[in-house]
């Protein structure tokens, strides 16, 4: 292996990432892979590829392919060396839509080590903390999305105008071509899609697929908007995964189903508990208990921007609910709760996130949160099955107050995880500070931006 470049990678490591190096290259060859595409995703969530073509692929996968990490938004500065990544063989996926490309999801090395805040290596941690509990995460995904204009600024379909339009049979039919293009893809990459639906905000769809280990849904998270963006991109449109595009409409959420397994064999560790606290085991209640009571710091990983809040504080939109969560409450069956239960009670589904949430640390957070609910075998409190959207009910009310307030913007929920030792013990101190630098960066450069609201708000003052 002399003479690759690969002398940043220890012997151990190159060794394990020549054989993967080989494996991705025979199985690419099978694939007629023409092309690899080395995928990584930065702290904001934004895919960073470079193409390596079919005949370089085994030396650049063994000694990984070089990115000055400081041009993404990592925590680097510019004089430090090559940040490697190191595709991992499992994620090799021809893309349907471009088939002589196989996707990769990489792994990033810095100096012989892995990255401390590199996203996947994050949730990696993170689940291996988790196995130690005898626990493997699996979730499922849902994930929201606006199909506009070429323009990006207006819905694609002038007909979808529908005060509730969730379900609308015309306007998801008139989006027929690309959305069942989408669920062909899915299928011939095995992921199991079953359903795709017009959702509750003019523009706005949804593709469900099914669930799978938590590392590998958060990959096809990433795929799948880099595949949304791509195809409503060939047919003249944009596709956005902002949490709220327009202030009226609802907005893009990212639910995700949680379930706890035990390694090996797979079983479901949720059911078998009282009804009252609706079939849950007392692992899955830690693990919801944990989930209640670091939601405010978690915030700063499932809704990471400045936009995030305009949805998650929406009070009302035009199709007459956000469906977003108004405080850290947990119900069986009832979609205005931070975290429902659905009713075949084998899973938890959280409903903080959108779509805007790196898919790696967001379940990251999920991960550290119920790791902390099950070391402390935290118990939540009664469920509130209740409308928590109903401001004169008591009873809903009485909960909200009493359940850890969400914060109400971005520079609010990054101090919630600042001071988390629950979220930095699950996540590591390294990853915590990194994030935090540049997303406080971020909310200055938002602070010092001057809108047009304040122009109209202050001019006469
Ligand atoms: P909703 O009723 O919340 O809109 P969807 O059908 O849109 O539900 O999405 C449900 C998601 O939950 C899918 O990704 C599905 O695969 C996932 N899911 C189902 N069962 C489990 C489970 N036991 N653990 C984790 N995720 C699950
Ligand atoms: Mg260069
Ligand atoms: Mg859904
Ligand atoms: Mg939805
Ligand atoms: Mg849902």
């Amino acid at each position: 292996l002399r003479g690759l470049r690969s002398s940043a990678l220890p012997a151990r490591r190159l060794c394990t990432a020549a054989s993967n190096a080989a494996a991705i290259s025979a199985q690419g060859r099978g694939y007629g892979l023409k092309f690899y595409q080395f995928s990584y995703v930065d702290l904001f969530g934004v895919q960073r590829s470079k193409l390596v073509p079919a005949s370089r692929v085994e030396e650049i996968a063994t000694g990984g392919a070089g990115f000055a990490g400081f041009a993404s938004h990592l925590d680097m500065d510019p004089t430090m060396g090559d940040l490697l990544a190191i595709p991992d063989p499992a994620t090799l996926t021809p893309l349907p839509w471009q088939p002589e490309v196989g996707w990769l999801s990489c792994d990033l090395v810095l100096f012989g080590k892995e990255l401390p805040h590199g996203p996947r290596n994050v949730l990696r941690g993170v689940l291996a903390k988790l196995a130690e509990e005898g626990v493997t995460l699996k979730t499922g995904v849902e994930c929201e999305f606006f199909i506009l204009d070429g323009s990006g600024r207006a819905v694609s379909d002038p007909l979808d105008v529908q005060a509730k339009p969730c379900y609308d049979a015309q306007a998801l039919m008139r989006r027929y071509e690309l959305i069942s293009t989408l669920v062909t893809h899915m299928e011939a990459m095995g992921w199991g899609p079953y359903q795709a639906d017009h959702e509750d905000a003019n523009g706005q769809f949804e593709v469900n697929w099914d669930y799978n280990d938590a590392l590998v849904t958060a990959d096809r998270v990433v795929l799948f908007k880099y595949m949304v963006r791509t195809l409503a991109e060939r047919a003249g449109f944009r596709a956005t995964f902002m949490p709220k595009p327009f202030a009226s409409l609802t907005g893009s959420g990212c639910h995700a189903h949680i379930s706890l397994h035990e390694p090996g064999t797979g079983k479901n560790l949720c059911k078998g508990g009282a009804p009252e606290m609706h079939g849950l085991s007392p692992r899955a209640l830690s693990f919801t208990a944990g989930l209640l009571n670091h939601a405010p710091a978690m915030t700063a990983l499932t809704n990471p921007t400045v936009n995030s809040y305009k949805r998650l504080g929406a009070r009302m939109t035009s199709s007459g609910a956000t469906w977003s969560p108004t405080a850290a409450t947990w119900a069986g069956n009832n979609r205005t709760a931070l975290i429902r239960v659905p009713d075949d009670q084998r899973r938890m589904e959280l409903r903080l996130a959108d779509m805007s949430a790196n898919p790696y640390l967001m379940a990251a957070a999920i991960g550290a949160a119920g790791l902390d609910g099950l070391r402390a075998r935290s118990v939540p409190p009664l469920p509130t099955d209740r409308n928590m959207y109903d401001p004169s009910d008591p009873v809903a009310a009485a909960a909200i107050k009493a359940a850890p307030p969400l914060p109400s913007n971005l520079k609010a929920a990054l101090d919630a995880l600042d001071s988390s030792q629950a979220l930095r013990s699950g996540l590591t101190d390294a990853f915590v500070d990194s994030y935090l630098k540049l997303r406080r960066a971020h909310w200055d450069e938002y602070a010092r931006h001057l809108s047009p609201w304040e122009i109209e708000a202050y001019f006469d003052v």
